[in-house]
């Protein structure tokens, strides 16, 4: 019977040897979504439906995100315990991500200047649909002009709770990071409260693996919406600018970050990206490496990253490495130049980087927002709001793939960075990792 039952499961998508699955539903989904962009007639009111069960994944898989980063934070801290070995972790932390990121913007800022894809091509979107987002990006740019000279003072929280009920990544990391480093120093007395935690990081590990068993109809559904609002014949008319940001993507995968883990530490490259494989894959369904932060713990507990490790390295990563975005920024603000024929010094090259770098990071972990931050790279370059909105529609009507695809990338820099810590401060275990059959059972 039990066996009967399972059948059923794998048949339908869902249970064990998901990476498969999800991998198949992504490729399904690609290919439904077309064709329904191509006939749509009938099939319209299923895209509704198909909306509705991705976005519901989404929903559930963020709704373990906030108790997960903070009992994740509250017993990775205290357990290290020692605030030398934290301020070790958290150097290291800033400089790989530092690395990954500087490397992410040179590269496609060299990418799209040697090859160009802006030259010669028209906008395709009306002007009348372009201008209607124009508010829009006025008011995002408005309210980025304060936000910026605020980014630091929002960090820290006036109120943990309030932060916590509106979701606020960072002030909640920023009090969970404090108040772990206090408990950790108040001795046997904090034993309830990291007890608590530790049961809270436990259900919350095993409720991400329940819902993982949705993963693949979950990302079925997200890809084909995606794809049937676009069409695939979407990359004829912008291929050349597509082709870069996806060269970026790949040397960035299979060249940068190889790189990194063999200068750095002994990891294999290989072995990481099997380890992890199940989160890139929920990056690039959900293009959100917020609700992908469960899968990503979990793969590279498994595998054996510590746990000290992962649990301060990868909240952070999730909600600050952004290096695919700032890839995708830098290209496609300079291929906006080049659309417009606006000739950029190399002094404004390395402007349009660091804004990149800056904007990219405070993009929060969620679908679309790296295209929101963009504004102010642009902004930078005081490019007119009528430009701008040109620009923006253009990005505004593929983002949704392009997306996907920078999520992955954001999310496997972040295990990159927290195995390479690892492998520098002793907290990997080699013979888990190297093991493909093994793993350490953490829920
Ligand atoms: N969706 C991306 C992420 O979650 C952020 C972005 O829009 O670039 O990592």
């Amino acid at each position: 019977m039990k066996l009967h039952v399972q059948t059923l499961f794998v048949a339908i998508g869902l249970g064990i040897k998901r990476n498969w699955h999800i991998f198949l539903a992504i490729i399904a989904g690609v290919i439904f979504g077309n064709y329904i962009h191509e006939n749509p007639g009938f099939l319209v009111p299923f895209v509704k439906v198909l909306n509705i069960i991705g976005q519901a994944f989404i929903r559930i898989i963020q709704m373990v995100v906030i108790p997960l980063v903070c009992s994740a934070i509250v017993v990775g801290i205290s357990s290290i315990g020692d605030s030398k070995q934290i301020g070790k972790f958290g150097k290291k932390m800033i400089l790989y991500y530092g690395i990954i990121t500087v490397l992410a913007v040179a590269l496609g800022a060299f990418l799209v200047l040697a090859i160009k894809p802006g030259i010669g091509v028209q906008s395709y979107i009306s002007q009348a649909s372009a201008l209607e987002l124009q508010n829009q990006v006025n008011s995002v740019i408005t309210a980025q002009k304060g936000q910026l000279g605020n980014m630091f003072l929002n960090m820290i929280p006036q109120n943990p709770l309030e932060s916590l009920s509106k979701g606020e990544m960072i002030p909640i990391i920023f009090f969970a990071l404090i108040f772990s480093l206090a408990l950790s120093k108040v001795g046997e007395i904090n034993r309830p409260i990291v007890s608590f935690f530790e049961s809270v990081f436990a259900a919350t590990m095993k409720l991400t693996d329940w819902i993982m068993i949705f993963a693949a109809p979950g990302i079925f559904a997200l890809t084909t919406v995606a794809v049937s609002s676009f069409g695939l014949s979407i990359f004829n008319t912008i291929s050349k600018f597509f082709a870069v940001i996806f060269v970026g993507f790949i040397l960035q995968l299979l060249v940068v970050y190889p790189l990194i883990l063999k200068f750095f530490s002994k990891v294999p490259v290989g072995t990481l990206y099997t380890a992890v494989i199940e989160a890139l894959l929920v990056a690039f369904g959900t293009a959100s490496s917020s609700a992908t932060l469960p899968l990503t713990i979990a793969c590279c507990e498994k595998r054996g990253i510590s746990h000290k490790v992962c649990s301060f390295v990868l909240p952070l990563g999730a909600t600050l490495n952004m290096d695919g975005t700032a890839l995708f920024q830098t290209v496609a603000v300079i291929f906006l130049t080049q659309a417009y024929g606006i000739t950029i010094e190399p002094l404004q090259v390395i402007q349009i980087m660091i804004l990149a770098i800056i904007a990219s990071s405070t993009s929060a972990g969620i679908p679309g927002a790296g295209l929101i931050t963009i504004a102010l790279v642009l902004n930078g370059l005081g490019l007119t709001p009528q430009q701008m909105v040109e620009g923006f529609a253009f990005l505004f009507a593929i983002d949704r793939v392009v997306d996907m695809l920078r999520t992955t990338v954001n999310v496997a820099s972040d295990a990159v960075v927290a195995a390479v810590i690892a492998d520098n401060e002793n907290e990997i275990n080699y013979d888990l990792l190297n093991n493909t059959e093994e793993y350490k059972e953490i829920i």
